[in-house]
């Protein structure tokens, strides 16, 4: 049997819907037939989308985009993976596997040799790290997480100077113990300090960041002589709310949503030509994208339109995308029939893009 034979006229037979309490089933629209499915965020399927779902992921370690970017060169980058991931061979792992060993630190001859002591307590490596974190005027870092925090809040330049210069640093103490270990050449600090340098300005011309105008941000680059660096201009637009064209009543659409996807609302504000405020509506959609959340807004709000039986309306939404897909006819399936059922009612509905900036009012009810 085909769903078909079941729809009469576009109607579910009240039987049916008396065995579907409780479920909201979209409107039917009686036309051709589409192919539906939930594929990506717009509700589109394609083979991405699929093989999106059916794979699996493993979850995305935070320290991989410091670690594997443009601007770091491999032969460290691939070193630095090593010691996060833990491939590599240290006392403290020999003991674990059974063998029996004194061990000692082969720099500083006073603590147990580990990683963890090699890379961050050792007196050779804290030597290293305190004078970096000098340059940086950074808190001398005590683990990976550490390194990673400690730019945070300086410009896109700066960061990947830090992080270079932390990963060569961390590459090169390890080197150094192997050096020791092997070849009995004693780490020289001094020598790291300057490899470290001469590293980051070789690096400096795979770094593309850009630096704030500040005397902090030309210090480091000259101390690692990085040469001319751009900065960013700002460019500032204005940006004006006009009330709809006389005749008109205006319809400012916004959803917003905690996470992507994640819980959502909409707000929406009614004006008329005078300004004045003549509605206002909010709803909860429950879990959804941000999408799906401003193209409820958008079909509210021709449904309210049609309600109040208007003829002349403007439905504002800073989301671009959603107000071009509104116009294109690609509206989610399960909104598709009421728009269209609204739209046959409302003689006018002009779609305008505004600044999200400019669209304040209605976020609050977002
Ligand atoms: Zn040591």
């Amino acid at each position: 049997m085909k769903l078909a034979d079941i729809i009469q006229e576009g109607l579910i037979p009240s039987e049916l819907q008396n065995a579907l309490l409780n479920q909201k089933l979209p409107e039917i629209y009686v036309n051709e037939d589409e192919i539906i499915c939930n594929g990506d965020i717009k509700g589109k399927i394609t083979i991405a989308a699929a093989t999106n779902k059916l794979r699996h992921k493993e979850t995305k370690k935070h320290w991989s985009r410091y670690v594997w970017n443009n601007f770091l060169h491999p032969s460290v980058a691939s070193n630095v993976w090593k010691l996060i991931q833990g491939v590599y061979i240290d006392d403290d792992i020999m003991v674990s596997k059974g063998y029996e060993l004194a061990s000692r630190c082969c720099v500083c001859e006073k603590a147990q040799d580990s990683m963890q002591h090699l890379l961050w307590e050792c007196t050779a490596s804290i030597e290293i790290w305190e004078w970096i974190s000098g340059v940086f005027k950074f808190k001398v870092p005590k683990s990976f997480e550490d390194v990673w925090k400690c730019a945070k809040h300086k410009s896109s330049l700066i960061q990947e100077i830090w992080i270079t210069a932390s990963c060569v640093i961390l590459k090169e103490i390890w080197f150094q113990k192997n050096k020791e270990y092997f070849e009995e050449i004693k780490p020289n600090t001094q020598g790291i300090k300057i490899r470290v340098q001469k590293y980051v300005q070789e690096g400096g011309i795979r770094m593309k960041g850009y630096k704030w105008n500040q005397e902090y941000d030309d210090n480091i680059i000259s101390f690692f002589n990085l040469g001319q660096r751009a900065s960013k201009y700002q460019c500032i637009k204005a940006c004006y709310w006009n009330p709809p064209t006389a005749g008109y009543i205006l319809f400012c659409c916004d959803g917003s949503s905690f996470g992507n996807p994640g819980t959502t609302g909409f707000g929406i504000v009614i004006r008329d030509e005078f300004c004045k405020v003549i509605g206002t509506l909010c709803g909860g959609i429950g879990v959804a994208t941000n999408y799906i959340t401003e193209n409820y807004a958008v079909v509210c709000a021709a449904e309210l339109a049609m309600e109040w039986g208007l003829t002349k309306i403007v439905i504002r939404s800073d989301s671009k995308a959603v107000l071009q897909d509104f116009e294109g006819g690609k509206i989610p399936w399960f909104l598709k029939s009421r728009w269209r059922k609204a739209k046959s009612k409302v003689s006018i509905i002009r779609l305008d893009h505004c600044f999200r900036e400019i669209n304040f009012l209605d976020r609050y009810c977002g």
